[in-house]
């Protein structure tokens, strides 16, 4: 159990279930929107993530027509991200967690595209492209 919030505060919310794997995605879509070298992504039920306030203030843009990324408008900080074929999962973007995260990393994926100035030597699961 954990809560979570954008960086202003306006969106909060309870997240219902214990989180004990973090995927990394390092694709130029992610690196784009987190503007950053990667996304740090936590996958959970739809049902597991519970608004407790701010849907208002969610924005969405659509990466591709199948993958919404939803921010906080007010302070542009990512929240998830959810595909329309698998209504039943959101991905979580791990840093608006509030709490120390207990988890490991599960996987490293679209490694092709990983920024050249990081490295990756916490494990050894590593896709090149996106995994399934
Ligand atoms: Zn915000
Ligand atoms: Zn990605």
């Amino acid at each position: 159990m954990y809560t979570a919030s954008c960086l202003c505060g306006a969106v909060q919310f309870k997240i219902n279930t214990e989180i004990s794997e973090v995927f990394v995605c390092h694709c130029q879509q992610c690196q784009k929107a987190q503007g950053s070298a990667f996304a740090a992504i936590a996958v959970i039920q739809t049902k597991d993530l519970k608004i407790i306030k701010g849907q208002d203030s969610f924005g969405e843009y659509f990466s591709t027509e199948n993958k919404k990324r939803v921010f906080c408008k007010n302070c542009a900080s990512p929240l998830f991200s959810a595909r329309l074929d698998l209504p039943d999962v959101i991905r979580l973007r791990v840093g608006i967690i509030n709490e120390p995260l207990n988890a490991k990393i599960g996987a490293h994926a679209y490694t092709t595209y990983k920024a050249a100035w990081l490295g990756i030597v916490d494990h050894p699961t590593q896709f090149s492209e996106g995994q399934s």
